[in-house]
C-alpha cells in the first residue's frame, strides 16, 4: 500500500490542457499590466519575460505569471477580475470522458481536491465545461489566500484543512515548480503530467 489518501491536483495544464485558454490568460495578463505601466501589450509582454528570468535567476525556481505580475506592482485580485471579466475558457474545452472516468475511479479510492492558481469563477467555469466538477471535496483557490503558488504557507493551511499529513498526499501538476517542487520537500508524493496522456497513466504510481 502506497499509504496515500488524497490526490490534491493542478487544475490548468493538468486536468486539461488549451493553448487558447493559455493564450486568452496571457493576453488578458498583458493588457492589464500594459494599461497598468502605461505601455503597449507587446512591450508587457517582453517586460513579463524578462522579469519571470530575472526571479528565476534570483531564486533558482520557475517564476510564475502572478509572481511577474506582483514583481511589476500589479495587484493579483485586479488582475483576477480581469481575467474573470475577459476569459471565456468554454469554447476551447470539451468534456474527455477519458479524464472524467479516470475521476470517478480515483475517487473511490481517495479523496480527490483541486488546488489552483486560478480563481473560483474561472476554476468553476472550466471544471463545468471538463464535466468533472462532481469529483472534487474542495476546491483551493487564489481567492482563499492571494498567495499564489508555490507557498509553504497555503500549503499548510490546506493540509490543515483536509485533514491528512504530507506523506498522506500526492500532488498531480504540470509545472513542476509551481505545483510540484514544494509538496515534494514537504513529503508528499508527486506526479508530474504535462498531456492527458500522461495523465491517463497515474493509477499505475498509486498501485
Ligand atoms: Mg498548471
Amino acid at each position: 500500500m502506497s499509504g496515500i489518501r488524497a490526490l490534491v491536483f493542478d487544475l490548468d495544464g493538468t486536468l486539461y490542457v488549451s493553448d487558447g485558454v493559455g493564450r486568452e490568460i496571457n493576453a488578458s495578463a498583458m493588457r492589464y499590466l500594459a494599461t497598468l505601466r502605461g505601455i503597449s501589450p507587446e512591450e508587457a509582454k517582453l517586460l513579463v519575460r524578462e522579469t519571470k528570468e530575472k526571479i528565476a535567476a534570483l531564486t533558482g525556481w520557475t517564476a510564475s505569471l502572478s509572481h511577474a505580475c506582483l514583481e511589476l506592482g500589479g495587484d493579483l485580485q485586479e488582475l483576477h477580475r480581469h481575467f474573470a471579466a475577459e476569459i471565456v475558457p468554454e469554447p476551447y474545452l470539451s468534456r474527455d470522458e477519458r479524464v472524467v472516468e479516470l475521476l470517478r475511479r480515483l475517487g473511490e479510492r481517495y479523496e480527490l481536491h483541486i488546488y489552483t492558481n486560478n480563481n473560483r469563477p474561472l476554476a468553476s467555469r472550466i471544471m463545468g465545461a471538463l464535466g468533472v466538477a462532481g469529483y472534487f471535496r474542495r476546491v483551493f483557490t487564489i481567492e482563499d489566500s492571494w498567495r499564489p503558488k508555490p507557498d509553504l504557507e497555503v500549503l499548510k493551511e490546506i493540509f490543515r484543512e483536509i485533514g491528512q499529513e504530507p506523506p498522506q498526499c500526492q500532488f498531480v501538476g504540470d509545472r513542476y515548480d509551481i505545483d510540484l517542487r514544494l509538496p515534494l520537500e514537504l513529503g508528499c508524493r508527486v506526479f508530474h503530467t504535462r498531456t492527458v496522456d500522461e495523465l491517463l497513466t497515474i493509477e499505475t504510481t498509486l498501485a
